[in-house]
């Protein structure tokens, strides 16, 4: 078991398999930073599939027996099955799930499956078609990733989890909608508190719905107590209907922040190992790797960041607002959310 300075052990990664997105959702990569002129990563500098599984092997290998799959977009990845298939087969991984936008998955859902993907966390912030369309800054409508999530409950992904970015102001007054309309249904619903990930989207404290509000609004209109967590350092908090009609989550980053149970290490496109959604900077794994480092090597590098690790960005976020000592960040499209 590998352990950080607060005792925290490394048990989840999360890998961002792309920087690309078909989505300039305004919280995440807002279409003025993100135009045409963007430049998004070469190829070459991307992992290929066969390095990241051979990364998950040893990150296996170091106690992670959880891995999600993100990006930006991961389904612009193509034959992404191939990768799931790849990270089904590495010893020590119990749990394999992926969190995508949903718009492209209705004719993948079952490949995904059959490949070996566990779970799905599907993102719809709402389904007000003029909200939508405003919140993934491309004009969609909600329908295709609404397909994208039967299609996946078709092959069997479920229960599957819909999260949902609140922001004060834009889609906050469709939340109830939202709940009843996956209440009932099996799938878990997970309001997230807008978190002031990345230096682009401009956060500001006022545009954050605290999560109490958040379970407020919904109890208000359909009852609801509060649930044990699933295991210890859960992120979600958990609320269920009273007349058994299934559960949600609220997800408190900003207002109750659990960076005391944070067992979760993430990898950039590039290769970068980042200990903190909130971090300034990683340590390159991909460059030890391209030079010939063995597996023995390649342990060593990350059970060393991991057990000099003292990440608690949350827990500080208010005393270095008022310091203005905020840090530069990472974006959350370069190592997913
Ligand atoms: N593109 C995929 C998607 O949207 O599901 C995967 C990557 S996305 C960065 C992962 C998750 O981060 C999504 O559920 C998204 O809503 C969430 N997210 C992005 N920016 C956020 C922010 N500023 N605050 C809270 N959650 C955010
Ligand atoms: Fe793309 Fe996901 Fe970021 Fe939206 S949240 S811009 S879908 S990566
Ligand atoms: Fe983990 Fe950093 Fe989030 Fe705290 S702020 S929960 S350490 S990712």
């Amino acid at each position: 078991m590998t352990t950080d300075t607060l005792g925290r052990r490394l048990h989840d990664l999360r890998i961002s398999v792309t920087d690309r997105c078909n989505f300039r959702c305004p919280y995440c990569m807002p279409a003025e930073v993100f135009g045409e002129s963007y430049k998004f990563l070469p190829k070459d500098e991307i992992l290929t599939f066969e390095e990241i599984a051979r990364l998950t092997r040893i990150f296996a290998g170091l106690g992670v027996s959880k891995v999600r799959v993100t990006g930006g977009e991961p389904l612009l990845r193509t034959d992404l099955h191939l990768l799931i298939q790849m990270l089904a087969n590495v010893d020590g991984v119990e749990d394999l799930t992926l969190t995508t936008n949903g718009y492209m998955l209705a004719p993948r859902a079952q490949q995904l499956k059959d490949a070996g993907l566990k779970r799905i966390t599907v993102s719809l912030d709402t389904l007000d078609e003029e909200i939508f369309r405003q919140m993934n800054g491309r004009g969609f409508d909600p329908t295709r990733v609404l397909d994208g999530i039967q299609a996946a409950e078709t092959a069997g992904l479920s229960p599957i989890k819909i999260n949902s970015v609140v922001q004060k102001g834009v889609n906050e007054h469709t939340l109830v909608d939202l709940a009843r309309h996956f209440k009932g249904t099996g799938h878990i619903v997970r309001f997230i508190e807008y978190m002031d990930v990345g230096n682009r989207n401009g956060w500001k404290w006022d545009q954050v719905v605290p999560a109490q509000e958040i379970v407020d609004l919904i109890d208000a209109e359909m009852p609801l107590e509060p649930v044990e967590s699933n295991y210890p350092g859960e992120v979600a908090n958990r609320y269920r209907y009273l007349d058994g009609q299934g559960e949600i989550g609220v997800i408190a980053s900003v207002t109750q922040p659990f960076c005391a149970g944070c067992t979760r290490a993430r990898i950039s496109t590039d290769g970068q190992l980042f200990t903190c959604l909130f971090a300034s900077r990683g340590i390159s794994l991909r460059d030890p790797l391209r030079d010939g480092a063995d597996d023995a090597q390649m342990t060593e590098i990350i059970a060393k960041v991991w057990s000099n690790r003292t990440d608690r960005y949350s827990e500080e976020r208010t005393d270095l607002a008022a310091t203005q000592n905020a840090p530069q960040k990472v974006e959350m499209y370069q190592i997913g959310g």
